[in-house]
């Protein structure tokens, strides 16, 4: 058998999958992960348990909507093929119907800023599309407006959709998106969340750009918007930032 092209990714995302089973943010199959190579992306197959699934099972795709192997890939490739066709920062996709944020979507809900932590999404909400059938050009449509300026929303009557640099920063992102839409839904049942405003939300949004990074990762024009901590002992040596995100080829 001919050798597997992007063999590691594929196996980076099979991982991924059963980490997000494992996090309890998926229902079955219902799920699909995909992440960007230099001649399109790569996206789980249609139907495959998690469990089962081998590097053969993750289906190669391009940008016009082809794809090559012997499997089909996901019934949903249509979603993660505009991602990536209208938002050249989408590295990996992760789509799921995880109970809260789908319960909130059923309602057709934006999730406000009752909570800062609203800002991994990259704006002051996350919100929720019209809705449109699972894999139609319409569905895309209207993700692409929810997601405006976003790298998550809520699709409507569907589940949640969000992309990160990487497969493992997309999979954080689903995970929180799902931990907001619980707390908010609680917040709910106990009364009227008081809702942030703007201003509140603009300075947690600057902040949020270095969120989650170390000194020696940040840019020399970037600082912690506040200042970190002092360091008392001196480093041992220079580190090189080596975990920095990196292409997939
Ligand atoms: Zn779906």
């Amino acid at each position: 058998m001919a050798k597997l092209k992007f063999l590691d990714l594929r196996k980076e995302i099979i991982a991924t999958c059963l980490k997000m089973n494992e996090e309890g943010i998926n229902q079955g199959t219902s799920g699909n992960i995909s992440a960007r190579t230099d001649e399109g992306f790569l996206i789980t197959a249609s139907g495959v348990p998690y469990h089962h699934m081998k590097p053969e099972h993750i289906v190669e795709m391009d940008l016009d909507g082809g794809y090559r192997g012997d499997y089909l890939p996901s019934t949903e490739w249509r979603m993660h093929l505009d991602i990536f066709k209208h938002r050249p920062e989408a590295e990996a996709i992760v789509h799921t119907h995880s109970i809260y944020a789908t319960a909130l979507a059923c309602l057709r809900k934006d999730i406000p800023p009752f909570h800062y932590m609203i800002g991994i999404g990259g704006g002051t909400n996350i919100r929720c599309s019209d809705y449109a059938e699972f894999g139609t050009p319409e569905l895309s449509t209207v993700m692409l407006k929810a997601m405006e300026d976003r790298s998550a929303c809520l699709l409507g009557n569907h589940g949640q959709i969000v992309f990160g640099n990487n497969l493992e920063k997309a999979l954080w992102r689903a995970g929180e998106v799902e931990t907001l839409a619980k707390q908010y839904w609680a917040a709910l049942q106990a009364g009227e969340p008081v809702i942030l405003s703007d201003a509140q939300m603009k300075t947690v949004l600057a902040r949020f750009k270095t969120y989650g990074k170390q000194s020696n990762e940040l840019g020399k024009n970037e600082a912690h918007a506040v200042s970190a901590p002092t360091r008392r002992d001196t480093p041992k040596e220079k580190s090189k930032g080596k975990h920095k995100g990196h292409k997939h080829k």
